[in-house]
């Protein structure tokens, strides 16, 4: 073969669907038993469950490149959020896509007015100009930016904590604000969507016509003259080239050098009812302090994820609690009860999941010091979320220009990240 891919996440797959694409014999090495990496799903019982929640921006350039949109047979998330206040909610969201949220854009107590002229210009300011420009220039955090432009604590609080912080998985509004504007061009310039199946869908079409290998964890690298043997858990194969695009720790071992820039965790709980306590739609914000971030009843949404009768609620809990299972259960229905009163007991735990490491935190001026392609192994590419933005698109990036170096595709190495 010409290339060994170690990693079936979504940077490898790219790498390999590029690769294969340009004519050259590739094989991608996955230790787990599924691919996709962090963009995968599970059945329990019934139920699809996919890793965390996740979302597909489909304004991402990246996705729009390389992802068959219409035969993922996706469906819309409302971009729009229900704050939840107690037992009532008030609706903010892109007024042109979700009309429902106009009333409470108009009237909501979340809302000053100078917050409501702020949002204009914001968003007309973000979508002034190409998106991968917003990533460039001077850079503090999503919070100084916010409080600089004049919104006031409470939208902060109320909104844009809770709302950025399910996408960075940080609530403090301490990300890169030129990422926050990235994301904030990504939400308004097409739509969120889901698999109806399950994100797995994703990598599964990323995947297709790709010869991936499944259970095989590469343990170490040994380049030579010739090319690179890559010694895994199946035995001992030999490629000219190599891409490593497994996540940041996996590649500091195998590469024997520093690559990661430390760890954001998020946990999730999952639950099913028999009867929904709630026809809302919407993510569902909790702008008080606590355990939940943000929440979904998923199946109203995509009938699919649940069986007949059956509604599907994903919880957000940001970071890695220092609960055990049973008692994060506890806390958390705790809250919901605030929502939903004694409907809560109806509500039957499907799972609790940890993401130990579910991205990288991205501080103002994160990506000046991020590892690039290059590493110090002849022979040996770095590719993976880590080289670029931690999301979908920095993933997909970074696989498109580790498989442009292999192929000496200047016009793909030299675009612009987030471009
Ligand atoms: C809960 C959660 C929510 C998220 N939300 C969003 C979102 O809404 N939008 C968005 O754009 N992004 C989101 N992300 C981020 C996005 O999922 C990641 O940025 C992206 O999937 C990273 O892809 P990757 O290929 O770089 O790495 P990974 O997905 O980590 O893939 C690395 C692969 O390498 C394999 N591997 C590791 N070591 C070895 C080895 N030694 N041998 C062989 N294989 C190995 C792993 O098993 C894995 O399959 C979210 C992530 C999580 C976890």
């Amino acid at each position: 073969m010409d290339v060994i891919v170690i990693g079936a996440g979504l940077a490898g797959l790219t790498a390999a669907r590029v690769l294969r694409q340009a004519g050259k014999r590739v094989r991608v090495l996955e230790a787990a038993e599924q691919v996709g990496g962090r963009v995968r799903s599970r059945e329990v019982g019934g139920f699809t469950l996919d890793a965390g929640y996740q979302v597909l921006f489909e304004a991402y350039p990246a996705v729009k490149r390389q992802l068959d949109l219409a035969a993922l047979d996706l469906v819309s998330i409302p971009p729009s959020a229900a704050i939840r206040l107690g037992e009532r909610s008030e609706l903010l969201g892109d007024p042109r896509r979700d009309p429902g949220v106009i009333p409470g854009l108009l009237s909501a107590g979340s809302l000053t007015l100078k917050d409501r002229l702020m949002f204009a210009r914001l968003v007309a300011s973000v979508a002034a100009v190409p998106p991968h420009t917003l990533l460039t220039g001077p850079d503090e955090p999503t919070r100084v930016f916010l409080k600089r432009l004049g919104f006031s604590d409470l939208i902060l609080e109320r909104f844009f904590a809770p709302f950025f912080g399910g996408i960075f998985l940080k609530r403090d509004l301490s990300t890169s604000a030129r990422l926050f504007r990235y994301y904030l061009r990504m939400l308004l310039s097409g739509p969120i969507s889901l698999p109806r199946r399950g994100v797995s869908a994703i990598s599964e079409q990323l995947a297709a016509g790709s010869d991936v290998t499944l259970n095989a964890r590469v343990l170490k690298l040994s380049p030579h003259g010739r090319g690179v043997s890559v010694i895994t858990s199946l035995g001992e194969l030999e490629a000219p080239q190599v891409i490593v695009a497994t996540d940041p720790a996996s590649a500091g071992q195998l590469l024997g050098e520093e690559i990661g820039r430390g760890k954001v965790s998020s946990t999730y709980l999952y639950y099913s009812s028999s009867s929904a306590l709630d026809a809302e739609y919407r993510l569902m914000l909790n702008p008080r302090e606590g355990l939940i971030n943000n929440a979904q009843w998923l199946s109203h949404l995509l009938s699919e994820r649940a069986p007949a009768g059956q509604a599907l609620l994903t919880v957000t809990v940001l970071g890695d609690p220092d609960l055990t299972d049973t008692e994060l259960d506890t806390a958390v229905r705790a809250e919901l009860n605030v929502w939903y009163g004694a409907g809560v007991e109806q509500l039957n735990t499907l799972a609790v999941e940890r993401i130990l490491y579910a991205q990288y935190p991205q501080p103002p001026d994160y990506a000046a010091s991020l590892p690039g392609h290059a590493t110090h192994l002849p022979g040996v590419l770095l590719a993976g979320e880590i080289t670029s933005m931690s999301g979908i698109q920095g993933a997909m990036e970074s696989g498109e220009k580790a498989a442009a170096i292999v192929l000496g595709d200047l016009a793909v190495m030299s675009r612009a990240r987030g471009a």
